[in-house]
């Protein structure tokens, strides 16, 4: 069975970078039945806090990237990290070190003057235990002497380390307390982790981490070191390329699914496919489409997806996430009558938006209740000439039957008769039924309205 995972430091936000790593393992895990389980990195204590976790674990809801069984705190598997420590001591992979913090500044500095790696290799790495102080000391691997470590990783090929720059790293404090990357290796081992996709930021962990495992006897899971995003400059990105935190965009009214599909295709694709479904990322993500160049985060892009995929929603989800979205922005919510007009008028309104925002902005005539408030362009529009029209037009929607052609045929008719085009009478009517002059078809916003709403905006306008 395929287990992947995400194992974010919770650093107080779902950065948009490590979005796109959940949603990679994700898929890789959704798209062959296997699991996904989620572990926060939670052992540096003093710059953790509770709000941090939940503030990752929000922005995956909001992607909807569900995760299997509990969220493993990391902090919380402190004794099992001793403990293989421990045992690594026992096997001879590991040993104690009584050096102090002296002796190990002036290893350095002599190895600083010699011109030799200041890497430390310890003296009690071959010391008999018999000879051991009864004096502080933290637990140290031995790092491999002579050769060479090979990472295996699906993405990068074969990275080769000599081992002469691995140090004899510290697995346990002096105080016992783990350090992170021991938590890691045990964490990934116990958690049965088969395949770890991750930021190529921690290839070099990678290979000091392979330390570990070999010293346990443990079989090193499937690695993949992806390229970290870029902005459009090439750069790595950053604050000054824009938003960096998946709320931020979830705040800004992109649609998850908009958002999944344009995080999928940020480094990976699938030929030429540009935008597809949830199911077919699934079924079609591999980590052999992951490429080895960075990708470029592009807004452009990722609203063109958006859009689509708004325009393809289904009329009730769009509403459901409209109103999610008023949460998350801490917006004022709508009223059920509103959220019923925006669901009856929202095939017409999902045509070309590419974001929430956009939908409720489409929305407002629907949304807004008589009197209507007239911004300025469209009170421009009303003035006396149009509102003695729009007074004459009222009696002729009286009784025709209320579906689009027949309304058609009337504004036409009427226009016909007063000599004049309908376009004419289209500014008007938009200042009416909307107090706008940009909004959706008037014969939309006439049939969502309803007969009797029409009247009432029409008579209200021309009085
Ligand atoms: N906690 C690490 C991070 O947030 C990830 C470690 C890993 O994936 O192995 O960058």
């Amino acid at each position: 069975e395929i287990v992947t995972r995400f194992a974010p430091s919770p650093t107080g936000f779902l950065h948009i970078g490590g979005a796109r790593t959940a949603l990679f393992n994700w898929l890789y895990a959704r798209g062959r039945g296997g699991k996904f389980l989620l572990r926060i990195e939670d052992t540096d204590r003093a710059r953790h806090t509770p709000e941090a976790t939940e503030a990752i674990l929000q922005g995956l809801a909001w992607l909807g990237l569900d995760h299997d069984g509990d969220v493993v705190s990391q902090h919380e598997m402190a004794p099992r990290h001793v403990e293989v420590a421990n045992a690594l001591l026992e096997k001879g992979a590991a040993f104690k070190c009584f050096a102090t913090q002296e002796e190990i500044e002036s290893f350095r500095e002599t190895a600083r003057a010699e011109g030799r790696s200041t890497l430390y290799r310890s003296p009690w790495r071959d010391a008999d235990p018999s000879s051991h102080p009864d004096a502080p000391y933290v637990i140290r691997i031995k790092a491999p002497d002579g050769g060479q470590t090979i990472i295996r990783d699906v993405v990068q090929g074969d990275v080769k380390i000599d081992n002469a720059q691995l140090d004899d790293m510290i697995l346990l404090r002096s105080d016992g307390s783990p350090v992170y990357m021991l938590a890691v290796v045990v964490d990934d081992h116990d958690m049965g982790v088969t395949h770890v996709i991750r930021g190529d930021d921690h290839l070099n962990n990678a290979a000091r981490q392979m330390m570990i495992y070999e010293g346990m006897g443990w079989d090193i899971p499937v690695w993949s070191h992806i390229p970290l995003i870029h902005g459009s400059d090439g750069k790595k990105l950053s604050k000054r390329h824009g938003a960096l935190g998946a709320q931020e965009y979830q705040a800004m009214g992109y649609p998850a699914a908009g958002m999944r599909n344009y995080l999928a295709r940020l480094g990976w694709s699938h030929g030429d496919d540009e935008f597809f479904s949830d199911a077919q990322a699934k079924e079609w993500f591999d980590i052999t489409g992951i490429r080895k160049s960075p990708a470029q985060f592009d807004l452009k892009k990722l609203e063109n997806i958006c859009g689509q995929h708004i325009a393809i929603s289904d009329d009730a989800a769009l509403v459901q996430e409209i109103q999610a979205y008023l949460a998350a922005a801490n917006q004022p919510m709508f009223t059920n009558a509103q959220f019923e007009g925006l669901e009856r008028a929202m095939y017409c309104l999902k045509e070309r938006a590419k974001t929430l925002p956009e939908l409720i902005e489409k929305g407002h005539f629907i949304l807004a209740e008589r009197p209507l408030a007239m911004d300025e362009k469209a009170a421009k529009n009303l003035d006396t000439v149009s509102r003695g029209i729009l007074k004459e037009l009222t009696p002729h929607l009286q009784d025709v039957s209320w579906d689009r052609e027949t309304l058609e045929e009337a504004l036409n008719g009427f226009a016909a008769a007063k000599e004049t085009k309908f376009g004419k009478l289209a500014g008007p009517l938009r200042a009416a039924l909307a107090g706008r002059a940009v909004t959706p078809s008037v014969f939309d916003m006439m049939l969502v309205l309803g007969r009797d709403e029409t009247l009432a905006r029409l008579t209200e306008a021309a009085s």
